[in-house]
């Protein structure tokens, strides 16, 4: 029997579940129509309100019916592979699904706040030269059960549930992978975290990043409606298409309109456009005031990021001085640029420094293969 197949006669998790999936589950169970929403009700409140980790948890649902339950279904969650912790309390966690697939979820604490960075797909495929998660060759969508799964993880974790203090106060879809290009999944994945009754994250504290997938910001503003940043990192196409090569496809000016047109712009809502800091590549004077020039009349804020390492990146971060420089041009013309301060760098968790461990480790397991080639003279170097 493959393991496909073992998975499959296995019990189906109903943590994660959106309540359309929850819905479909429950109705292959002998429920009485008359009691299916509330049964719906009963459980998204065990499942997201408060955490339960098994059924026997769900105390108000009758023994037989659990014992039905329990026949078919667990609360079981993907497996956390790794956990690291950062010098500035930033914590990364190593998720491993059922097919082996592996992603990184990251917390990032602060004085009033606590951030979820989720992710929305194993890697991504668009190659963002600056970025390290694009040099990852396995990539998958996550399915929306997927995507929930990484908040209850870290609920669990941080022992949030059932606790009156909140650690996490927003999520920020920036984990790996391109987030409209698993449109669906990350739909229903949000709706499942701003659910009032449950888990109950305010639209207005989700952000979705984009790499600009233009024809689904619209989309995304109708059907998800969270607050919404662009990763720009370039004003003028040439520059842009080498950077974030999805501008091929979709260039500056059809970007910017699809903002300026985004539904929540249209209420005064502000877009956050991210702007990675690179030395001698992006970080002029000159660069600064043509971005005042380009996102004119859009409500929005400039992040800018300095740029994360990673082994093997041919680029720099800007000096400070000059990311200071930039941010005092944009400020002055009225808008606000943050400098997002890197977070967990030292246990690669900052923005752009996510992979899956069984990645690096092939990737090291190559080279230290290659490398014991060339000590044994089986190969030359270039
Ligand atoms: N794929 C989406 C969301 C994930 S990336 C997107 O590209 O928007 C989250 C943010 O980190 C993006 O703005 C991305 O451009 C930025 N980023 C990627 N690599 C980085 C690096 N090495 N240093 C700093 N920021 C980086
Ligand atoms: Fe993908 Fe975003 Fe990285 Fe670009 S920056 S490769 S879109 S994760």
């Amino acid at each position: 029997m493959s393991n496909k197949e073992k998975i499959n006669l296995g019990l189906k998790s109903l943590s994660g579940l959106n309540r359309s999936e929850l819905k479909k589950e429950l109705s292959f169970m002998d429920i009485p129509d008359s009691k299916v929403n509330m049964r719906i009700s009963q459980i998204w409140n065990w499942l997201y309100a408060r955490g339960a980790k098994s059924i026997d948890e769900m105390t108000n649902l009758s023994k037989e019916f659990r014992e039905e339950l329990k026949k078919r279904f667990n609360l079981k969650r993907p497996k956390i592979v790794k956990q690291e912790i950062s010098t500035d309390g930033t914590r990364k966690w190593l998720i491993r699904f059922l097919d082996g697939s592996e992603i990184e979820t990251v917390y990032i604490p602060d004085e009033n706040r606590g951030t979820l960075c989720v992710s929305s797909q194993v890697g991504c495929t668009l190659n963002c030269t600056f970025c390290y998660t694009g040099t990852q060759r396995l990539v998958r969508n996550l399915t929306s059960q997927e995507i929930v799964s990484q908040l209850i993880i870290a609920k669990d974790s941080l022992k949030e549930w059932n606790n009156p203090i909140r650690q996490i106060t927003n999520i920020v879809m920036m984990g790996m992978g391109e987030p409209l290009y698993n449109f669906e999944n990350v739909r229903d994945g949000i709706l499942t975290f701003s659910d009032d009754a449950g888990l109950s994250i305010s639209k207005r504290k989700i952000t979705l990043s984009t790499s600009g997938i233009v024809p689904k910001i619209e989309p995304a503003g109708n059907e998800i409606g969270v607050m919404l940043a662009i990763s720009l990192h370039a004003t003028n196409n040439d520059l842009r298409d080498k950077l974030v090569p999805i501008n091929k496809k979709y260039p500056i000016e059809e970007l910017i309109k699809a903002c300026r047109s985004y539904p929540r712009v249209k209420n005064s809502k502000r877009i956050t456009f991210e702007y990675v800091m690179l030395k001698n590549v992006n970080d002029s004077e000159k660069d600064a005031k043509k971005l005042l020039k380009l996102i004119s009349g859009i409500p929005s804020k400039i992040n800018l990021i300095p740029f994360n390492s990673w082994p093997g990146t041919p680029y720099e971060c800007s000096d400070w001085d000059q990311i200071e420089k930039f941010s005092d041009i944009i400020n002055k013309g009225g808008y606000a640029s943050p400098i997002r301060m890197p977070r967990g760098r030292d246990i690669s968790a900052a923005c752009g420094q996510l992979k899956s461990d069984t990645e690096k480790e092939k990737a090291s397991i190559k080279y230290k293969k290659e490398l014991a080639k060339l000590k044994s003279g089986r190969i030359r170097p270039l």
